[in-house]
């Protein structure tokens, strides 16, 4: 009898009971809207944007209603204009694409490597296109940030880094989303920390901060927010900035403070459980791990292995026989967008040229989720079965 793998890909941890408990009390009081507030309390929401801009060494931080939200934010705060070309990454999650277009801005696609990054050699060919680039820091993968942002410090190109896959990992020692003019982050259910839905924006820029916070929707209580710059600053930008509510509430807040307590843990936990499924894949006939730099502290929160140049119909036998033995994969190269995956020339919104090596490479991409409800025997398993289905495949059983 072969192996079958019996847990759930899209199962998380529950919330710590100290987030429960924090949640209740807000509830009880019904002040759930973060300007709710009574007394000398600053609320939830205050206090967790005052932890989160610490935790990322940043000096302002702001807590929105989403990832996605927080992106194109960002893009409003930066004085992204309708029209105007965003450089962002071939290989992302339509999100990405799709704060650009919310602006009326018009995403200009960069390839990805083997690496499953940013191609920096295209981001140097297109450099001169845009003046800004929404970098997405794909599936955990940290691109060389150095030389990243050497090109983009070259041609002015303001960096916004949508880090919602990178909360915690650090590039040679610097935190994801500190090298950009604006760090943004989801706290979507299946990203590092969970509200369901939620997100945070940092910088260290005063100007971008305090529009961040009146389009979040602040109205005239900014005042009121714990990591935000002095009241001189707002008085430079409130009139002439628009509001386009997005706030994060009081109860989001008091889920995701205690969270953030133990985000390191956290993170290590996750690239164990990663680092037992990479072991098991290593070397296997046909397949590609995908090696990650000394310089990246990532954080294994989903692996991804290659296929390259695999025939389609192998592929998808690949994905029905794991699926069969309870392991879900997802695929980046199907030609019609499934599930939470899609290809850059399904946004058909975002017109693009083709980019040949980019679709060989997003072509040959098995993703798979790795929640930490999975244990070490389980990722051990999972990471049997791939490998023997994958052989069975490439040798034509
Ligand atoms: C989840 C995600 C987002 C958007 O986050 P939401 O909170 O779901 O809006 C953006 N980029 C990537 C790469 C994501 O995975």
């Amino acid at each position: 009898m072969s192996e079958v793998f019996k847990g759930s890909f899209t199962q998380q941890e529950p919330i710590p009971d100290a987030g429960i408990e924090a949640a209740i009390e807000v509830m009880k009081s019904g002040r759930l809207h973060r300007y709710n507030v009574a007394g000398d309390d600053p609320g939830e929401a205050a206090l967790l944007e005052r932890e989160f801009a610490q935790a990322m060494g940043a000096k302002y931080c702001l807590a929105v209603a989403s990832g996605g939200y927080a992106l194109a934010c960002a893009l409003r705060a930066v004085g992204v204009e309708p029209g105007e070309p965003v450089l962002t990454n071939a290989f992302t999650l339509a999100p990405v694409p799709g704060a650009i277009a919310s602006v009326g801005a018009v995403p200009v696609f960069v390839g990805v490597t083997e690496g499953l990054v940013i191609d920096l050699d295209d981001l140097a060919a297109k450099a001169g296109e845009a003046r800004v680039l929404m970098l997405s820091h794909m599936r955990g993968h940290l691109a060389d940030m150095d030389r990243l942002m050497e090109i983009c410090d070259a041609h002015g190109i303001t960096v916004i880094e949508d880090c919602a896959h990178t909360m915690g990992a650090r590039w040679r020692g610097r935190l994801s989303g500190r090298d950009g003019l604006i760090g943004c982050y989801s706290t979507q259910t299946y990203k590092h920390l969970n509200s369901g839905e939620g997100g945070f924006l940092i910088t260290d820029d005063a100007e971008i901060a305090a529009r961040a916070v009146v389009l979040s929707g602040s109205y005239m209580l900014y005042g009121r927010h714990l990591a935000a710059p002095e009241e001189a600053v707002f008085e430079a930008v409130k009139y002439d900035t628009p509001n386009v509510s997005g706030r994060m509430d009081n109860l989001r807040a008091a889920i995701l403070r205690p969270q953030l307590a133990r985000l390191d843990a956290q993170c290590a936990a996750w690239t164990a459980r990663y680092r037992v499924v990479e072991e098991g894949l290593r070397g296997a006939p046909g397949l590609t791990v995908v090696e990650r730099p000394e310089e990246e502290e990532f954080v294994g929160s989903s692996i991804q292995f290659l296929l390259l140049d695999w025939a389609e119909e192998k592929i998808n036998a690949v994905l029905r026989r794991c699926a069969a033995r309870g392991v879900e994969l997802k695929w980046f190269g199907g030609a019609e967008p499934a599930g939470f995956t899609s290809r850059y020339d399904s946004w058909r919104y975002a017109p693009s040229m083709p980019m040949p090596e980019s679709d060989r490479i997003l072509k040959s991409i098995l993703d798979m989720r790795l929640p930490l409800t999975f244990g070490f025997d389980d990722c051990a398993l999972i990471a049997r079965i791939i490998r023997a289905e994958v052989g069975a495949v490439f040798q034509g059983e």
